[in-house]
């Protein structure tokens, strides 16, 4: 079975102190910035994708969290909302990354240790070329590098994995990290 991640890759009624929206409100920044997202429907069988997601899960070694689905990507994962109740595919991370509300505390490669940048729960990771969204998972003040850290991420129309952040499918050449404001305080939210 051909396991296309990349063509599918291309995820609070919100403000400054708020979480993450809930799945049913419309994609937008926290500070309200539009972004560009459509609303696929889901043409598939459960097991199309119950198949693929066990297919993937045996050829990287990842960690199933949830089976996959057409309705929406890993940027809506992990920029819009995680719940499996939403439904909004996201071209572009780009509008959230522009957001103040993040603050982009590294560009570069994956080799840089968690515990030089003062890494906490929820950071966002974007892949090089905005080809891929993930949320840390890792250790917030680990020593290990960043690429050997877990994260969290949906895998196109296969399903969410908890995973090391250079083990997928997409380039980590120039990873990009984001904090959210709520993180910048010092407040993790655990993930999964
Ligand atoms: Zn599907």
């Amino acid at each position: 079975m051909s396991k296309d991640f990349h063509s599918f890759s291309s995820e609070t009624s919100g403000n400054y102190s708020s979480l993450p929206k809930s799945a049913l409100s419309v994609p937008s920044t926290p500070s309200g910035y539009n972004v560009e997202y459509s609303s696929p429907s889901e043409n598939h069988t459960s097991n199309f994708h119950v198949t693929l997601d066990n297919a993937t899960v045996s050829d990287y070694g990842v960690e199933l969290l949830r089976n996959g689905s057409c309705k929406y990507n890993c940027h809506s994962y992990a920029w819009h909302s995680t719940s499996s109740s939403n439904t909004y595919w996201i071209y572009n991370p780009q509008p959230y990354m522009n957001d103040p509300y993040y603050t982009n505390i590294y560009t570069g490669s994956p080799s840089v240790t968690c515990s030089s940048l003062g890494l906490c729960g929820n950071d966002r990771i974007v892949y090089t070329n905005n080809k891929h969204s993930a949320i840390f998972a890792g250790s917030p003040y680990s020593n290990a590098s960043i690429g050997s850290s877990l994260v969290i991420s949906k895998w196109g129309k296969a399903g969410v994995f908890r995973h090391t952040l250079t083990n997928v499918p997409y380039g980590y050449s120039t990873i990009k990290i984001y904090q959210p404001t709520y993180a910048q305080n010092g407040i993790v939210i655990p993930t999964e």
